[in-house]
C-alpha cells in the first residue's frame, strides 16, 4: 500500500493519520527531512501556515519537501497546507520571509473569507465524487488565481476551494475534520497510480 506521511510540525495531524489509514495507506508522521525517505505522498495539514513555516525553517523542511516533490512525492495540502504550496501568497509579509514548499500554481490569500465567515460549513459538489461532500472552512485561505494547468475540483461562493495540479491536491477547507474520507481516498488512489 502507498506510504504516506503527515507533516507533524503543527496543526491537525492525528485526524489526517486516521483518515489516510482508513483509506488504505501506510501512514507515518514526519518532522525531519530524513523521514521523507521512502514516502510516496505527504499531507501538509491545516493549522497556522506561519507557525508551520517557522518550525520548518531550522531543518529546511520546506526546501526538502520541495525537492522530494520534484523527485515524485505527491502532496496534499489542506488550508494552511495549501498556503504553503501556493505559487504566491498575496500577503507574504505574514510568512516573515520563511521558505514555503510551492508546487501549486495558485495565488492564495490567508484568512481571505473575512471575519463574518471565519468558520462555515458547506455541502460541496466535487468532481469525481458521486454525492456532495461536507466541507469545514476555518479561517480559510481564498484561492485568488488559478493557473492554466490547475484543475478546479470544487467551487464555493464563486471561488475555487479544491484543486489538483499533477501530483498536487489541495483544499482550502478541512476534509480531515469530517468522517467522510473520500478526498483522502482520492489522494491515496492518486499516489498509488504511479
Ligand atoms: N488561517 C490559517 C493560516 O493562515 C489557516 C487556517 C487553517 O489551516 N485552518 O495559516
Amino acid at each position: 500500500s502507498p506510504q504516506i506521511g503527515v507533516l507533524a510540525l503543527q496543526g491537525a495531524v492525528a485526524e489526517h493519520v486516521r483518515a489516510l489509514t482508513a483509506s488504505g495507506a501506510e501512514v507515518r508522521t514526519v518532522r525531519r527531512p530524513a523521514e521523507l525517505d521512502g514516502l510516496d505522498g505527504l499531507v501538509v495539514p491545516g493549522g497556522e501556515s506561519t507557525a508551520i513555516a517557522r518550525l520548518a525553517a531550522p531543518v529546511q523542511m520546506m526546501e526538502h519537501i520541495h525537492r522530494a516533490h520534484q523527485d515524485g512525492l505527491a502532496l496534499f495540502g489542506t488550508c494552511a497546507g495549501l498556503i504553503l504550496m501556493a505559487r504566491e501568497v498575496s500577503d507574504p509579509a505574514a510568512l516573515a520571509g520563511f521558505p514555503r514548499i510551492g508546487g501549486l500554481d495558485v495565488v492564495a490569500r490567508r484568512n481571505g473569507y473575512g471575519s463574518q465567515l471565519d468558520s462555515f460549513t458547506e455541502q460541496l459538489d466535487v468532481t469525481g465524487l458521486d454525492e456532495p461532500l461536507e466541507a469545514v472552512f476555518i479561517r480559510a485561505p481564498v484561492i485568488e488565481e488559478v493557473g492554466d494547468g490547475v484543475e478546479v475540483l470544487a467551487e464555493s461562493r464563486g471561488l475555487s476551494v479544491a484543486v489538483r495540479e499533477g501530483r498536487v491536491l489541495a483544499t482550502s477547507f478541512h476534509p480531515e475534520l469530517t468522517p467522510d474520507h473520500r478526498l483522502h481516498q482520492l489522494f491515496v488512489d492518486m499516489v498509488g497510480a504511479v
